[in-house]
């Protein structure tokens, strides 16, 4: 089987053993398509990963062979993520599922730009899901990315009605900004790059240059009785981004990190203490919020609240996998999907 993997700075197609289920439960799956995650981008980037490493987890897959006690059957299309929680440790039984260590050591094997993948029975259990008729292979590849995004917006406890701002307008911003529509909040958007902000107003999201961050601060508060934001969802890798957050987030109201940042700049203390604002992170989807990110993609139809993702992803076949990690890098498209078989 073909596989797409790293080594060093590049990423080369190889051909692989064939993985076989060798009397294992689970599937053995041949994926139709990978989403390219800003997660992959840094692992290759940053040479996080060891040489011959697969990359990818966002799969739309068909089940070639199964053995399994659920009722998934040869032949279902499936979406699943790649991390479990065990439900059990102390970090699971206080919500924070990405922090677990089963979570951790959980994977799809050898990685979503392959051929074939091996998808465990315990994948099969809690995060796998069969495609029905109606999406596209690209619109289902949110599964995972849309499932981080809702664990997020959970994580701020918002009210209904509540205003967000999504600092950094890429595929994830504009994901998130599509989120929290869906889930009845009032959404700012804003970015340094003209075209981002076309889109993202195109979908929807009230998106402004927030170049001038005393002009955008005035349209802000313009739009929030003076207020400043409930929420403020930080997509955007740039420093200058935490300043953003500052000025337009509303006394006693969230900054929630998404994205690491070149300098690892902090918070500052006062602003923290005196405004009473909560800054947290959010990292990885727990089975629950992947659900609901499976029934906000797969609820679409007339007056649904389902979320649109149309028109954010450009494909790739396998072999042009390196071309699709460059231009995701420079900016020049939004969201790869990495098209393998059909
Ligand atoms: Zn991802
Ligand atoms: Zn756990």
């Amino acid at each position: 089987m073909k596989t797409a993997q790293v080594y060093q700075d590049k990423i080369i197609i190889k051909d692989a053993e064939d993985i076989k289920l060798e009397g294992r439960k689970g599937a053995i799956v041949r994926v139709l398509g990978c989403g390219l995650c800003g997660s992959d981008i840094v692992k290759f980037k940053h040479k996080i990963v060891h040489d011959g490493a697969v990359l990818g987890h966002e799969i739309v897959a068909e089940i070639l062979e199964i053995n399994s006690d659920t009722d998934f059957k040869a032949g279902d299309k499936i979406v699943t993520s790649h991390h479990i929680p065990c439900g059990e440790c102390n970090y699971c039984r206080h919500g924070n599922v990405s922090m677990c260590l089963h979570f951790k050591q959980t994977n799809i094997f050898p990685g979503g730009f392959s051929e074939k993948v091996f998808v465990s029975e315990e994948h099969l259990k809690k995060v796998a899901y069969r495609v029905p008729a109606g999406i596209s292979d690209e619109e289902i590849s949110f599964y995972e990315p849309l499932g981080c995004c809702i664990r997020a917006i959970k994580r701020c406890n918002l009210q209904k009605g509540d205003t967000a701002l999504v600092v950094g307008l890429g595929s994830i911003g504009l994901l998130m900004g599509e989120a929290l529509k869906a889930l009845g909040y009032k959404v700012f958007g804003c970015d340094l790059i003209p075209d981002r902000i076309a889109l993202a107003n195109k979908m929807g999201i009230q998106a402004f240059n927030s170049r001038n961050l005393d002009e955008f601060d005035t349209i802000i508060k313009d739009r929030t009785q003076d207020y400043g934001v409930d929420a403020v969802f930080m997509t955007s890798g740039a420093d200058k981004a935490i300043e953003t957050a500052l000025k337009t987030v509303r006394q006693g109201g969230k900054i929630l990190v998404f994205s690491s940042t070149p300098n690892n700049n902090g918070y500052p203390n006062n602003e923290i203490y005196y405004k009473e604002l909560t800054v947290m992170g959010s990292y990885s989807p727990s089975p629950a919020d992947l659900k609901d990110s499976f029934n906000l993609l797969t609820s679409g139809g007339v007056n649904s609240r389902g979320v649109n993702v149309k028109g954010l992803t450009t494909v790739y076949p396998l072999e042009d996998i390196q071309q699709a990690f460059d231009d995701t890098i420079s900016n020049k498209i939004f969201k790869a999907y990495i098209q393998i078989s059909e």
